[in-house]
């Protein structure tokens, strides 16, 4: 899928055949197979990956997952987008991205310490603040981080904080990096907004998902004064015209229950939140949410993508008919990066911003890629989608040109 996407830009861009086939493929693919001690003293082998797409623009940074269904090609597919999403982000990072083939849960904390150490270990020549900085993923969080940021700094000697990034703030981490990918959606939302001559204040939003990514950007909509009227998580929604009590389903989440539990508000299904007549609709669950049966009764006027992936091409195709706006999740959800590329700034300047300074950068370079992707979609006559695709290639073509095929 992202060398069937990437090819549909290259041709609409008109790149040339060699260019294409630099672009195409990943640079560095590294796969290792390491022994891990378990706690009742057997040994198990895991094997894990590490791959590199282009480092044209700066080095490569990406996050690592640990998951039973990893693969060398999913790794890489997802190492390309991340080459795309830095160079829309216009961040000075290539694209890159790890995997460990394991269920976390299955294993113990001292076990899954043992396997980060020793893949951190495996893969420590191609890691690094001016080669590739890991970050969380799927099955992977702050404490890994800390685990990698110090199997690095004791192979070196000193402390290297650089190296990774999504640490705890007591490390180098930053402040303001956890609640980023939501912050980044406001910001997205407020431009869009203001783009259609649309009021924040008082506009309707409903959410689906209610993680990381969708309650914080409820949150922070709530308090720029939109109405948060539905929000869904894996076993239902909740739905209130007047708008829900964002804070106080949070403190119910928080405390491990579910929204059909919570009340008041109305409860409807999941299915139904997509349908909702809002004025803003953010999927911020899972990918292929919203697919060829579900998209034709979307009433929403924009669609603000916090998933990864969760409009399917046909779904695109529907919204595209009804002229709903859809910002594309590769700059929807940019957030995280660009704090993590802020918090890879501080650790290498060993100086350290307060959260303030920390999101006005966020806003700036939010504002500046959306209104970078809307220009050239309207330049180019495309969606949202296809522009932040072309932007994203260009940028890195113009890098790959710029320095010319060595030697
Ligand atoms: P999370 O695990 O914290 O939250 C996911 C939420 O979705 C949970 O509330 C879950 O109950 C809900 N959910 C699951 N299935 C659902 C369904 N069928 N309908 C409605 N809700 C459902 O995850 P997250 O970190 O918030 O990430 C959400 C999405 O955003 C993922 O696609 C992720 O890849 C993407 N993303 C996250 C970040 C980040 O910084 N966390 C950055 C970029 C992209």
């Amino acid at each position: 899928m992202a060398v069937a996407q990437f090819d549909a830009v290259a041709e609409r861009m008109g790149l040339d055949e060699g260019l294409r086939q630099v672009l195409r493929t990943c640079k560095r693919e590294f796969t290792v197979n390491f022994p891990v001690r378990m706690d009742n003293g057997s040994t198990r082998v895991f094997t894990g990956y590490r791959v590199h797409h282009n480092e044209a623009r700066g080095p490569v940074k990406g996050g690592l997952r640990f998951h039973p269904s990893v693969t060398l090609d999913e790794v890489r597919a997802l190492a390309m987008w991340m080459t795309w999403k830095c160079a829309v982000a216009n961040l000075p990072y290539g694209g890159a991205k790890g995997g460990v083939v394991v269920d976390p849960r299955a294993l113990s904390t001292s076990e899954l310490e043992t396997l980060t150490r020793r893949y951190t270990t495996e893969i420590s020549m191609l890691i690094g603040p001016e080669k590739d900085i890991p970050a969380p993923d799927m099955g992977t969080d702050a404490r890994v981080m800390a685990w990698i940021m110090d199997t690095y700094s004791m192979h070196h000697g000193h402390s290297v904080p650089g190296v990774v990034t999504g640490k705890p703030v007591s490390v180098g981490g930053s402040s303001g990096r956890l609640e980023a990918t939501g912050r980044g959606i406001l910001y997205i939302v407020q431009e869009a907004t203001r783009y259609f001559g649309m009021p924040l204040e008082g506009a309707t939003v409903a959410v689906q998902g209610f993680g990381n990514v969708g309650s914080v950007a409820a949150r922070l909509l709530c308090q720029a004064g939109a109405r948060v009227v539905a929000v869904s998580d894996s076993r239902g929604a909740l739905h209130d015209g007047h708008g829900l009590d964002v804070d106080a389903i949070a403190e119910h989440k928080r405390a491990g229950r579910y929204l059909p539990d919570f009340h008041p508000g109305d409860h409807i299904t999941g299915e139904e939140i997509v349908a909702l007549p809002v004025d803003v609709l953010i999927p911020a669950a899972l990918e292929g949410q919203i697919h060829g049966r579900n998209a034709d009764r979307v009433a929403a006027k924009l669609i603000v993508e916090g998933a990864n992936g969760p409009l399917t091409p046909e779904a695109d195709r529907i919204l595209a008919e009804k002229q709903v706006l859809v910002v594309p999740d590769i700059l929807a959800n940019a957030g995280g990066v660009i704090v993590s590329y802020l918090e890879w700034v501080q650790d290498l300047q060993s100086f350290f911003w307060e959260e303030d300074e920390v999101n006005q950068r966020l806003h700036r370079l939010m504002t500046r890629s959306f209104h970078d992707v809307l220009a050239a979609s309207e330049k180019e006559g495309v969606s949202m989608r296809e522009a932040a695709y072309m932007l994203g290639v260009s940028r890195v073509v113009e890098a790959v040109q710029a320095r010319g095929i060595y030697p």
